[in-house]
């Protein structure tokens, strides 16, 4: 009744006569309302999570879940005939991320309120995101994301900073968005913008006039840095977001009476990859101006901060040009300076460990590493190796620095939300605690015998898959049986993921079942993901998963038994629907390559069987499931490691030696695809297969077919399979971003959570 007149009072006509656009306003009027009642997290300390990037979703579902009140709007939408559903895919996903980082920093917002703690996120509010991506002649174009244009959750305030850029000084505008804990209270997502960022610089596709800074500083995410105004701007827009959380962390320690030289006392910055190093010299520049020695503030500046690796991929390690820094932010240039001057010293000038390389560039990394307190991987294997291989000059200077904080992601999306009929059927089995403590999870095993269950676990995957069917009938027009094998592969298009050897295995089917060899049953091979608008290699994969999708899907001798979708524009709304629709989740980089993955993690959690490499957190998954609830294949990272030092992979020894690879290779440019495709896209990713192949397609690719070809069959045993899937959800609760940040805050955080301050 209450909850009635609440929505009632924020709409001009009756519920019942309302469109869903008119509902969603008024929720969304509702939640702010909700949430500017809520407390904010008390506690002595503070977080500042800095991340260039927090791909937080459509904000209605999940805060009316964390409100508490979504089966009670949702009862009551449907009294009157409206579906909730419906009325939340009419709020527009934030376009302030690109993939799995990004969704990480949502995941641990999300987290950190749950569980108490005080902690706010610092970021910019792109106003077009990445990009949304469209499919023409099966290619990718890129157009603006319009996102801002749709009512939202940002809270304009007057908060604002001066800000020097190039020795012009620009006055910041801070945004903030609540979020909010399950069943808690909140803290605040903090995007920064400029007042004169014009949208109308945007003129062909996503193309802009770099130089403007003014107008385009806050436009897109990761601008294009293939020439030298796209790299400058980076560091624009990286110096923004940093010297804006700087000024903001200053501002509130002093509010609260806080003594600037306790700063560790009370603060603690994460930087989450390189994008935000640029606080720790910032930071050290303003302390200096409070009449803080520079010694002081770098060993104040040390206890705060702390540096989270997200990949060994060297291209994503940043290096900025000595020149560039000093056109863009020559305030900072003598601090780094001197933080390199000290590295010097201390290490008698090795040239490994410092900041400034012998071509004038600054490592980013290097920064973080030497003045920040702690440096953590993401997953168990990627932490080995960091320590191993690629920081190991670090790791034995600073062994106590190194911590592994394996991903998670937040339960309150990846399942109550995503799959409200699974969540149902889990608090059914096992009651509710499950959803505070993950761990709870496990008592799923005390049932991997009841048929009764396993058949309702059968009908609710059977379900979401006819949901996942129309979903992609309505978006994109094409046709999915429900009834066939959904094997889904869904993350950013990159050669390291390998989408290609999925493709490949694609032309492989396709050539049995012209041959006769005729699967069990049918298989749909989904695929979805964005490419880097510079990235080639990855756009032609894009090329060759859409002219095979031409292809197969209108042969009618094949496509009866196989066909292949690519979701456009996957972003968090569409993995929603995704995800809990997948029978056998693809997880297959190269091993080595892949730091952790959270998709994989949310696969398993919806009750999919990973067919993976023993990459990343699969590695954590494989240990958690047991070897009967996991495929896994490929060469192990340590051998993959070997042949890159020694130069020893040759694709073209594949190419020539194996005669099925010939074959599969071969028919990229074959007379069926060129007739779709363009043919040198086409023949461009061929020859890179043959002659580069740099993350070793060709080396995995027979140990792939074979292990999918018994994934396949596994799968007709149909009480087993289900018994794998129970195993999956069953174990998944150490991936719960729960844990993770409980963990960040155990060993490199400290916080107090606003409970035990009351106590
Ligand atoms: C989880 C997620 C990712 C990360 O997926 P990986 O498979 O770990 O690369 C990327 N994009 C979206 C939309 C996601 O939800």
């Amino acid at each position: 009744m209450e909850l009635e007149k609440e929505i009632a009072s924020r709409l001009d006509q009756p519920i019942v006569k309302s469109t869903d656009r008119q509902l969603y306003e008024a929720l969304l009027a509702y939640v702010k309302d909700k949430a500017e009642d809520l407390p904010y997290v008390k506690g002595d300390k503070k977080l500042y999570y800095i991340s260039a990037e927090f791909l937080i979703g459509r904000q209605l579902g999940k805060n009316l879940i964390n409100l508490g009140i979504y089966e009670d709007v949702k009862k009551l939408l449907a009294e009157n005939g409206k579906d909730l559903s419906a009325v939340e895919e009419e709020e527009a996903e934030p376009s302030l991320g690109n993939g799995g980082l990004g969704r990480l920093a949502a995941c641990f917002m999300d987290s950190i309120a749950t569980l108490d703690m005080k902690g706010d996120g610092v970021g910019l509010n792109y106003h077009f995101g990445l990009f949304k991506q469209e499919f023409k002649d099966h290619k990718q174009y890129e157009v603006p994301d319009e996102w801002l244009s749709t009512p939202n959750m940002l809270r304009k305030t007057d908060v604002c900073f001066p800000v020097e850029l190039a020795g012009k000084t620009y006055t910041s505008r801070m945004y903030d968005l609540d979020i909010i804990g399950y069943k808690g209270a909140r803290n605040t997502l903090h995007l920064f913008d400029l007042d004169t960022v014009d949208d109308n610089l945007v003129k062909e596709g996503i193309d802009f006039d770099k130089t403007q800074i003014d107008k385009n500083l806050t436009l897109f995410l990761y601008p294009d840095d293939s020439d030298d105004n796209g790299r400058k701007l980076r560091i624009y827009q990286q110096y923004f977001m940093v010297s804006n959380a700087a000024q903001l962390i200053l501002k509130e320690q002093k509010e609260l009476g806080h003594d600037l030289n306790d700063l560790d006392k009370y603060v603690a910055i994460q930087i989450n990859d390189t994008h935000p190093s640029m606080v720790i010299p910032e930071l050290i520049r303003l302390l200096i101006k409070e009449g803080i020695t520079m010694k002081r503030a770098a060993d104040i500046v040390c206890g705060v901060c702390a540096y989270t690796n997200h990949t060994i991929l060297a291209e994503a390690l940043e290096k900025w040009p000595m020149n560039y820094m000093l056109e863009v932010v020559p305030q900072l240039m003598p601090i780094i300076e001197g933080l390199d001057y000290v590295v010097a010293t201390a290490f008698h000038g090795d040239k490994e460990l410092s900041i400034i390389d012998d071509e004038n560039r600054i490592h980013m990394a290097k920064m973080d590493m030497h003045f920040g307190h702690s440096i953590n991987g993401v997953a168990a294997l990627h932490t080995e190796i960091l320590k191993k291989q690629e920081l190991r000059p670090f790791y034995d200077i600073y062994p106590d620095k190194f911590n592994n904080k394996t991903n998670g992601i937040t339960f309150r999306r990846w399942i109550m939300h995503a799959n409200p009929q699974l969540t149902a059927l889990i608090d059914e089995t096992i009651g509710e605690g499950w959803k505070t403590d993950e761990n709870e999870l496990e008592k799923l095993l005390d049932h991997k015998d009841d048929e009764t269950l396993l058949n309702k676990l059968g009908e609710i995957k059977h379900d979401n898959k006819v949901r996942f069917a129309d979903y992609m009938k309505k978006e994109q027009g094409v046709d999915i049986d429900p009834e066939s094998i959904f094997d889904v592969q869904v993350k950013r298009m990159h050669e390291y993921k390998r989408q290609q050897m999925n493709a490949l295995w694609v032309i492989w089917k396709y050539m049995q079942i012209k041959a006769g060899h005729l699967p069990q049953r049918p298989i749909t091979i989904v695929f979805g993901g964005k490419a880097a608008p510079a990235y080639y290699q990855a756009k032609a994969v894009i090329h060759l998963i859409l002219c095979l999708q031409e292809l197969i899907n209108n042969d009618p001798e094949v496509s009866p038994y196989l066909r292949v979708v690519m979701i456009r524009n996957y972003n968090i709304a569409k993995a929603e629907v995704t995800i809990p629709a997948c029978d056998i989740s693809e997880q297959i980089s190269l091993a080595s390559k892949e730091a952790s993955g959270t998709g994989n993690m949310k696969f398993m959690l919806n009750g999919a069987v990973t067919l993976g490499t023993n990459d990343g957190a699969n590695v954590e998954i494989g240990d958690l499931v047991g070897r009967d609830n996991i495929y896994t294949f490929g060469e192990s990272s340590d051998t993959v490691i070997n042949l890159y030092a020694t130069n020893g992979y040759s694709a073209r020894k594949f190419y020539e030696n194996d005669k099925e690879i010939k074959k599969i290779v071969d028919f990229i440019t074959g007379p069926e695809l060129t007739k779709i495709g363009d043919e040198k896209l086409l023949k461009d990713l061929q020859d890179n297969l043959i002659n580069k192949d740099w993350f070793m397609t060709l080396l995995d690719i027979e140990s792939y077919v074979d292990t999918k070809e018994k994934v396949l069959h596994d799968y007709e045993d149909q009480t087993a399979w289900k018994k794998k899937a129970l195993v999956n959800i069953a174990r998944s609760g150490f991936f719960s971003s729960d844990r993770t940040i409980r963990e960040y805050n155990r060993d490199i955080w400290h916080l107090t959570s606003g409970e035990a301050e009351e106590k």
